[in-house]
């Protein structure tokens, strides 16, 4: 028998949330803000409250993702994310596929690289078994990128994470012929921060336009 991944009912299908965890889960419809995720209500990007405070645009040219990391969303990508099984990517991956705009169908992925420190320890990588799901969907996945230095975002703060960021990725290759666009996945956006770093090195190899894809954005971290 089946059993929901949050809150172990019986359910029709394994690793898939039953409908009652679905229906708590508040997923975003349209565009997000690519400074904070929060869905763009008047679609104009920034959303307001990022208008006020003038933050300083990310490189990346559009956000998607399914949710702010709170509530069952946040339950649902933790189970995933830390109870670190690949089983439920596939399910996250169709959610994900749905978020992404007519334009970009069949759009390059880039995922953001693990850790390495991560990968060895735990041998578990969201992103790239995210990705995987996402390939079925007409997606080729594109490594563009490599990560070098183990410190974990979560020890640092805010500007030691802007500074110690361009350090901690590089590209694989220096320069990518005639691609326009690519999306470039994580798992959770914080401050946005990897992301955008991420698509500052895309960008400089290349490719005119990178779009972001997470699973949720983290509504606790915003200024
Ligand atoms: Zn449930
Ligand atoms: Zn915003």
């Amino acid at each position: 028998m089946a059993l929901c991944p949050l809150c172990c009912a019986p359910t029709k299908w394994d690793f898939v949330p039953c409908p009652d965890c679905k229906s708590r889960i508040f997923g975003l419809e349209g565009p997000c803000c690519t400074l904070c995720g929060r869905d763009l209500l008047d679609l104009e990007n920034p959303c307001p409250s990022c208008r006020n405070v003038q933050k300083k645009p990310p490189h990346f040219d559009s956000l998607q993702c399914l949710g702010s990391w709170a509530g069952a969303l946040r339950e649902w990508v933790s189970a995933y994310k830390y109870g670190e099984d690949s089983r439920m990517a596939s399910y996250l991956a169709k959610e994900l596929a749905h978020r992404i705009p007519m334009k970009l169908h069949g759009c390059p992925l880039v995922p953001v690289p693990p850790r390495k420190k991560r990968l060895k320890k735990e041998g578990f990588d969201p992103v790239g078994h995210l990705a995987k799901g996402l390939a079925s969907y007409g997606h080729p996945i594109w490594p563009l990128l490599r990560r070098h230095g183990n410190t974990a975002q979560k020890t640092l703060d805010r500007q030691q994470r802007m500074d110690g960021m361009a350090l901690q990725y590089a590209l694989r290759s220096s320069r990518i012929n005639h691609v326009e666009k690519v999306l470039l996945l994580d798992d959770v956006m914080t401050t946005g921060a990897t992301l955008s770093c991420c698509a500052a090195l895309l960008k400089n190899s290349g490719i005119k336009k990178v779009h972001a894809l997470v699973l949720a954005y983290d509504e606790n971290l915003l200024a």
